[in-house]
């Protein structure tokens, strides 16, 4: 299908310039070791798509890279012609549609390098989590990837990356030792602790505002088994556990990293039986210690309460990815999320009455909230754009949005529920946990003041012209 708007801006456009826009994209083609693509190709609508079918997108160019030159090649078109630049790993996170935009596709730059002695890994913009944790797994290592695996490792880490080991190491961010990125005027460069040090600085947290990183090396940690899963209690309980969660994570060591879910299990063949059309509340965790000591955590709950499916073990942490059971194949989803500093009675109270059904369906499949603190809270704030450190617990709120009234009625239910929580809320938003529209609106909530004007600055020197205007919004200064 073509959008109208679509088609009259790239008619209009070739019409401009009709010999110079040809012979650039010629030029493009015959420099580029991937696939260029332009509307009516075969392949165009596959490399278009993302993860979230909610994302209808569509560009005026796509180049899928397989090297970092395709990249560079691929910004010195988007000079040339005037186009703006988006970059697509996975299609989990998409800020903003690529409509009328060269879409950078980045799914061809897969290698995954682990340097054993040193613990660390170089892992190139198109791998997804599960290819490095798999690699890494296999000489006793781990990456500090978050629930899902089938997430791409780049717009997770840029936008922060809060995963079951982030109150034992760390965000994933933390761990990333150097990047190269392609900077908006086309230069291929590296940015770490001795190189660049600002963009550095600016990518941990920044998202894909500053520049188009092609590899970053990262450390990895010595992880082979944790206690983690899942205790399920009937949704009836969710007050009692929400409250004694509230309680609980004030005593926990910074190995054990958790959350509690209120989940409302679609009613479809892919969800197994017990679960399927039910609502539970559920303690999730990950001990990354000694496993005795994460199984007598997780048998103070046992203690207070036997639940109704208990699904904690000793796991190898390559199937990590059962604590969390995401969806792995492509849906249309919505999420939205607040820091907290705290829970009270009242804000257990709305978080209930938004997540548990009465009497009908609710518009939202889970609420979650992530305790945060341990080594996130213990870096510097100021060691990485990435802020909001000190918040509490991180509230994530997640539905299936196939239509446009399901979105509208997912945002008009969160919208109550996040304006009864405003009273636990610290202000601050986690840039990964909201999407669309909304991740561009509240860009600036993602930042402490400092933070955001250090980061405008850095727009400022390397992307004057806002050619990179599809990730958070951050703009140059005028
Ligand atoms: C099922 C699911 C589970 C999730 N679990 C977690 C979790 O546990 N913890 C957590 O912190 N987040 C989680 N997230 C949020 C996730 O981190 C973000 O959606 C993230 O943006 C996805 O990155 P991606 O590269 O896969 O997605 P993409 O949509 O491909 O990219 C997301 C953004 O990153 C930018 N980007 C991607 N690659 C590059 C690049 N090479 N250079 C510059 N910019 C780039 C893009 O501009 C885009 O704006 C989850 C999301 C989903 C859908």
């Amino acid at each position: 299908m073509i959008r109208n708007d679509f088609l009259t801006q790239t008619i209009a456009r070739l019409s401009e310039k009709p010999e110079q826009g040809d012979e650039y994209l010629e030029q493009l083609q015959s420099e580029v070791c991937g696939v260029v693509l332009v509307y009516g190709d075969p392949g165009y609508d596959e490399a278009r798509r993302a993860w979230n079918l909610n994302v209808d997108q569509h560009p005026a160019v796509i180049v899928v890279a397989e090297d970092p030159r395709d990249v560079v090649a691929a910004v010195r078109y988007a000079r040339q012609t005037g186009l703006g630049i988006a970059v697509q790993s996975t299609g989990h996170g998409v800020v903003r549609a690529a409509n009328d935009a060269l879409l950078i596709v980045t799914a061809g730059l897969k290698d995954v390098q682990i340097d054993e002695g040193m613990n660390t890994a170089r892992v190139e913009a198109g791998a997804r989590w599960g290819e490095v944790l798999e690699k890494a797994q296999r000489v006793g290592l781990a990456p500090l990837l978050g629930s899902s695996p089938n997430v791409g490792v780049m717009g997770y880490t840029l936008g922060g990356g809060m995963g079951w080991l982030a109150r034992k190491y760390g965000m994933a961010l933390d761990s990333v030792l150097a990047f190269e990125v392609v900077t908006p005027d086309g230069r291929l460069v590296h940015a770490s602790a001795r190189e660049n040090t600002e963009l550095f600085w600016g990518l941990r947290g920044g998202g894909g505002a500053l520049g188009i990183v092609t590899a970053m090396e990262i450390n990895l940690y010595p992880v082979t088994s944790v206690y983690g899963g899942n205790l399920f209690y009937p949704a009836a309980m969710a007050k009692q556990v929400l409250t004694r969660y509230r309680d609980w994570v004030q005593t926990l060591p910074d190995a054990m990293t958790t959350s509690v879910v209120i989940m409302n299990y679609p009613p479809i063949p892919a969800v197994p039986e017990p679960l399927r059309g039910q609502t539970m509340v559920i303690v999730r965790g990950c001990f990354a210690g000694d496993v005795e000591e994460g199984k007598r955590l997780i048998d103070e709950w046992r203690a207070w309460c036997a639940p109704q499916i208990d699904a904690f073990r000793t796991m190898p942490f390559s199937e990590v990815a059962a604590i969390s059971m995401d969806p792995v194949n492509p849906m249309p989803s919505k999420h939205t999320g607040a820091w907290l500093w705290g829970l009270t009675d009242d804000a257990i109270d709305a978080l209930v009455r938004g997540g548990v059904p009465q009497n009908e369906p609710l518009p939202l499949v889970f609420i979650e909230l992530r305790h945060g603190g341990g080594a996130i809270a213990r870096y510097d704030g100021e060691d990485a754009a990435f802020s909001h450190r000190m918040g509490v617990f991180n509230l994530f709120i997640n539905g299936l949005t196939p239509t446009p009234e399901a979105r509208d009625a997912f945002t008009r239910h969160t919208d109550v529920i996040k304006a009864q929580l405003q009273p636990v809320m610290t202000g601050g938003v986690y840039l990964n946990f909201l999407e669309g529209e909304e991740a561009r609106r509240r860009t600036q909530d993602g930042y402490s003041a400092e933070a955001y004007a250090r980061l405008t600055a850095l727009k400022t020197a390397f992307d004057p012209t806002n050619r990179l205007a599809y990730s958070y919004d951050i703009r140059p200064a005028q």
